[in-house]
């Protein structure tokens, strides 16, 4: 076990050239004070949670102080934002102060989100607001809770400082933890400014950190490309078997290693509606719920656009032709081990198709009914339970009739094939009233709320008594919850 000082830093990102990067010190926030710190993440540093001091954390992750061991920099990246190419990326308000290797060998990135401007800042303020930091930091613990790939947060610092959003708001610090933040967007800027030589230290960089095993491949760009489709197809598969929407699918908040990143406008959804757009500002409708496979396949493209100088374009092509089918069977497991279908039929995408259109049409809140199918034994009562959820309960009739039947031709019993089902079928969720309660509170200077979320996040597939009102319908003003990219 260690302590902040004497964490094992071994910072790699340095050992590239420096144009990959600006090196520049946090700047500091006014009266920085701790609101959360994450033991299960500080474990995975292999720090000591009972030997962090809140002012300690407060003055390191607050700015004020840096970490003996840490390298600050900001990365530059590009990327496609909406559709259109930006070579004016690049961590504009976060750092990567260093990584961390932990005692079994497991490298940590930390990244400190809202440390202030950078080369790469353009017009903004370098700076971070409570309530986006409260979202991501949520987020995070949410998205792991439901076995969902993710950056995490070790600990969020709230400060005197105020900056304008869409009014003036208190700013704030969140050490985000991730074994990557390498983006899509990293390759396409030396892609695009035609530094093939630097293209391939980065993709050599990223086999030897990430991808070793496959060093020893024909083509290890090729196979890392490979990688990244099956890793990513399998990511947004959950997504769309759990109802997030991510909010802002630029290939600047695309990970490598295929974890949901950069967290904003997005919305784990109540209602299950295909065509929700969670960001505001997004007025086509591009990065809507049903449209993400389609959007990360267009993303995964501009990935191999970018690799096109190290691999053959025939065999990006014949990569990325793999993920609509790959997308298709990762999403229909999910689904099946939602529904509780150990065996695999052939008619199974079909009910799952046509489930999905019931809750479209009847506009069901997906997590309290697949919670409530766990019960489903295809008896009175249980069905009743389940039709309580349905304006018409009459279209779900003929579906539970076929349900029921796959059922029989299941071969474990009813208690087991529940104890799996509520493994996978969340009572809780991180619905957006949730999150907002918690910011409003944090915005009064009560951070009890976040800090009873996180514990609640981390066990959404417990009952949980003393959360049980967040298990329930959610309130009348959920609805106008307004997300934007304001953050
Ligand atoms: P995002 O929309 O948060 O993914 O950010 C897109 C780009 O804008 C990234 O290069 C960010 O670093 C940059 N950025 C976002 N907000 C700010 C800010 N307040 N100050 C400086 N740069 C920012
Ligand atoms: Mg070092
Ligand atoms: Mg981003």
């Amino acid at each position: 076990m260690r302590t902040l000082e004497s964490l094992n830093f071994d910072n790699s990102y340095t050992r590239l050239p420096e144009h990959f990067y600006q090196r520049v010190e946090p700047r500091a926030l006014k009266g920085a004070h701790l609101i959360s710190f994450n033991p299960e993440v500080a474990a995975l540093l292999d720090l000591d949670p009972c030997a962090v001091q809140p002012e300690a954390l407060a003055r390191y992750f607050g700015g004020s102080e840096l970490l003996p061991g840490s390298e600050p920099l900001a990365m530059k990246y590009t990327g496609h934002q909406f559709g259109v190419y930006n070579p004016a990326l690049g961590d504009g308000r976060g750092l990567l102060l260093g990584e961390v290797v932990n005692d079994a060998g497991e490298r940590w990135d930390l990244h400190l989100k809202g440390a202030g401007k950078t080369a790469f800042s353009r017009f903004g303020d370098g700076r971070a607001v409570l309530r986006s930091s409260i979202r991501e930091y949520l987020a995070g613990e949410a998205m792991h809770g439901l076995g969902i790939a993710t950056t995490r947060g070790l600990c969020l610092v709230g400060s005197d400082d105020y900056t304008m959003r869409e009014g003036m708001e208190p700013c704030a610090m969140l050490l985000r933890v991730s074994r990557c933040h390498i983006r899509f967007g990293h390759f396409e800027h030396f892609y695009y400014r035609n530094m093939h030589d630097d293209l391939r230290l980065l993709a050599d960089y990223c086999i030897e950190r990430y991808f070793p095993d496959l060093a020893g491949e024909e083509n290890p760009y090729r196979a890392m490309f490979a990688r990244v489709i099956d890793t990513t197809a399998a990511l947004v598969a959950r997504w769309q078997a759990y109802g997030f929407v991510h909010g802002v699918l630029n290939t600047d908040n695309m990970s490598l290693l295929g974890e949901t990143f950069d967290y904003g406008p997005y919305t784990f959804l109540d209602q299950y509606r295909p065509d929700y757009v969670s960001n505001q500002n997004d007025h086509e409708g591009r990065y809507v719920f049903r449209g993400q496979p389609g959007v990360v396949l267009w993303n995964l493209a501009c990935l191999g656009q970018a690799l096109l100088p190290l691999v053959e374009r025939e065999a990006l092509e014949a990569e990325l032709q793999r993920f609509t089918s790959l997308y298709e069977s990762h999403e229909l497991a999910r689904f099946r081990d939602r529904l509780g279908l150990a065996q695999v039929e052939a008619g199974d995408a079909a009910l799952v198709d046509s489930l999905k259109s019931l809750l479209a049409e009847q506009r069901i809140d997906m997590t309290r009914f697949f919670r409530r199918l766990c019960d489903f034994d295809g008896g009175d009562a249980s069905i009743a339970v389940l039709m309580e959820l349905w304006p018409d309960p009459s279209r779900l009739t003929d579906w539970l009739l076929q349900y029921r039947e796959r059922l029989s031709r299941e071969t474990v019993d009813f208690a087991q094939r529940r104890a799996r089902m509520r493994g996978v079928n969340p009572k809780y969720l991180l619905r957006n009233y949730m999150a907002e309660e918690a910011i409003r509170a944090a915005h009064q200077g009560d951070f009890s709320p976040v800090n009873a979320l996180l514990t609640l996040l981390r066990r959404p597939f417990d009952e949980l008594p003393e959360f049980e009102r967040f298990a329930g319908e959610p309130p009348d003003w959920a609805g106008a919850i307004c997300l934007t990219c304001s953050s």
